[in-house]
């Protein structure tokens, strides 16, 4: 794939050479794209991975200066995380992609003209739709129209195009990496204008931003499921259950098998009426998102919606059964009861996650399980110590 003919490599990477001296504090992130020549992109697009598709025929006939303005504009779309934003959009709005692209082009390139980058023909910016400039693409999306022609792929607006290469098939980053660099470049710009002064607003908040201490709930709280999982995981690696394969080559002895069993894990809705809904389907989301991503899936998570009893106990088998479970109770609550219906189940989980305002009572003694609760709410009262405690707060960026 590297090599595919018509690509003039060299000027492609002069170009990139240029943006990265001319930009110190981009060059980090200017270098961790992995280059993917293709036919089917008609400029340059960058996926998830920071893999960026390059056009051949589109590096022919730019000159160098414009592509180089071109890798800062890619570099932006991940550096913004726009594919992250685009995912935190209201449903119908993720769903119109090419509007997504129009407006995160225009919260790009108004810092990259300010910033004296040149940009190729048909570039977008706010004035082509009468908007203001050093804005958030989020502020811009319901006055841009959809563009069919432009599609800076999934590492923009969420969504794969056609000419993206599956997870493996070239090296990427990953989430946990391009935080980092994030925060690296972040840093590098601040360093910048101490010393020279000269940044475009939009990337001297966009830095503000990544480096503000804001601790968000949502990588809190998945942080906390993950653990839990891996260590429930890893709680019974050895057991005599199956007989391991090394057990056939030496008869009459029995070698235990190493097993890394994906436990059960039980979710305790509080469905009091104290609850702030649109909250408490946050954080459901996020524990239900988080268990998919390490294969903790289907009929091995129960949800369990409970006030003073146990109202209903329903299993999932997708994210999109959780939306019908009734969040409306009513009355007294009491988790211990959720709690303890969980761990009355036949196949007993490991993990026990509470979403809850906190105003409930709690078993007397820690549960044989690892339990982790989610508390929704500005000021929830205090859990007993062995509660392992995530607070459920707004989100940063948005109104409390
Ligand atoms: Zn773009």
């Amino acid at each position: 794939m590297d090599g595919a003919p018509g690509l003039d490599r060299t000027k492609l990477l002069a170009a990139r050479f240029r943006a990265a001296t001319d930009r110190p504090y981009l060059a980090s992130a200017l270098y961790s794209l992995t280059v993917v020549p293709s036919a089917a992109v008609q400029t340059m697009g960058v996926d998830r991975r920071w893999r960026c598709y390059v056009s051949p025929a589109f590096v022919a006939a730019t000159p160098v200066p414009h592509l180089a303005g071109v890798w800062v504009h890619e570099v932006a779309h991940l550096l913004r995380d726009h594919h992250g934003r685009a995912d935190r959009l209201p449903e119908a709005a993720r769903g119109e992609h090419r509007r997504v692209n129009v407006a995160q082009d225009c919260e790009i390139n108004d810092d990259l003209r300010a910033d004296g980058l040149l940009l190729p023909e048909g570039a977008l910016y706010p004035g082509d739709f009468g908007l203001p400039e050093g804005r958030l693409f989020e502020e811009y999306l319901p006055g841009v129209p959809p563009q069919p022609e432009c599609d800076c792929g999934s590492g923009a607006h969420g969504l794969p195009a056609p000419w993206e290469l599956d997870g493996s098939a070239a090296p990427g980053v990953s989430a946990v990496e391009a935080d980092a660099l994030r925060r690296a470049t972040a840093e590098a710009m601040q360093a910048h204008v101490r010393a020279r002064g000269a940044l475009p607003g939009g990337w001297r908040r966009w830095a503000e931003r990544v480096l503000e201490p804001v601790v968000d709930w949502r990588r809190v709280l998945s942080g906390a499921v993950r653990e839990a999982v891996a260590w429930a995981g890893g709680a019974a690696d050895y057991t005599y259950r199956r007989p391991s394969r090394r057990a056939a080559a030496t008869p009459g002895v029995v070698l235990p098998a190493l097993r890394r069993p994906v436990p059960r894990v039980a979710i305790v809705v509080d469905t009091s009426c104290s609850m702030g809904e649109d909250d408490l389907a946050a954080a459901l989301a996020e524990v239900t998102g988080v268990l998919r991503e390490v294969g903790v899936g289907g009929n091995r998570v129960s949800v369990l919606a409970c006030d003073a009893d146990v109202r209903t106990v329903t299993r999932i088998g997708s994210a999109a059964q959780v939306g019908r479970i009734e969040l409306d109770g009513g009355g007294g609550t009491d988790m211990g009861a959720g709690i303890a219906a969980a761990l009355a189940a036949r196949d007993r989980p490991r993990v026990v996650i509470v979403l809850t305002d906190g105003y409930t009572p709690w078993p007397a003694e820690a549960p044989s399980c690892r339990l982790v609760a989610a508390l929704v709410g500005a000021d929830p009262p205090v859990p007993p110590a062995w509660v392992e405690t995530v607070h459920v707060g707004p989100t940063p960026g948005r109104s409390a």
